[in-house]
């Protein structure tokens, strides 16, 4: 008789709790996940104990956006959420406000008139959600990737020529987001609205 035993280690991320921070995606404070990112041992694919820990991840409660969590950052990982952000900032990150002061106020200018931006700082925002949108080409398919990048892009109102000029960049460089996306899809994206999106995501 041959017995067969199916062991082995695979990551395993499991909902920790709720933080306040900067989602970059839908330009303001949002709620975040905390997930614990464990490589946990497993006997016929069932995990056997917690695992080592490889690292925390958050995902924006809005837009879905995940990105690597310091877990230092934060008073504390708040659990559950009941839908108060207030309360939220004041549990877990209670200086939100001060440590993002510049950003939040640079919003507020992207809000009432993003074309009255300084030229090199609206070159910087409109790069920035390639930058977020650009490992979702290089891991994968990119459907996740583009849609973060149209929610990131919509409050600047983007011009053809704006847009082409940061593919172009990324092109350059032999990133595949360059030479995976064009300018007309995303354009037809940013103004026929299709995306899907949590409600709230933005507010302007
Ligand atoms: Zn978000």
């Amino acid at each position: 008789m041959i017995f067969l035993f199916v062991w082995g280690k695979r990551p395993i991320e499991i909902p920790v709790g709720f933080v306040a921070d900067f989602c970059f995606v839908c330009r303001k404070i949002a709620p975040f996940c905390v997930n614990r990112v464990s490589m946990v041992p497993h006997f016929w694919f069932i995990p056997v104990g917690k695992g080592r820990l490889l690292r925390h991840t958050k995902t924006c409660h809005s837009c879905w956006s995940t990105s690597d969590c310091e877990r230092s950052r934060f008073f504390r990982i708040d659990r559950p959420f009941d839908n108060d952000l207030e309360r939220l900032i004041a549990t877990t990150f209670p200086t939100i406000r001060e440590v993002y002061a510049e950003r939040l106020a640079l919003e507020e200018c992207v809000a009432a008139d993003s074309d009255a931006l300084e030229r090199e700082v609206r070159r910087k925002l409109l790069m920035e959600p390639f930058r977020m949108a650009a490992p979702h080409y290089e891991h994968g398919v990119g459907v996740r990737g583009l849609h973060l990048l149209i929610i990131a892009l919509k409050p600047l109102h983007p011009r053809e020529t704006e847009i082409r000029e940061c593919l172009t960049h990324f092109r350059k460089s032999g990133a595949r987001i360059g030479r995976r996306l064009r300018t007309a899809e995303i354009m037809k994206r940013l103004y026929e609205d299709t995306v899907e999106r949590a409600p709230g995501s933005y507010d302007y």
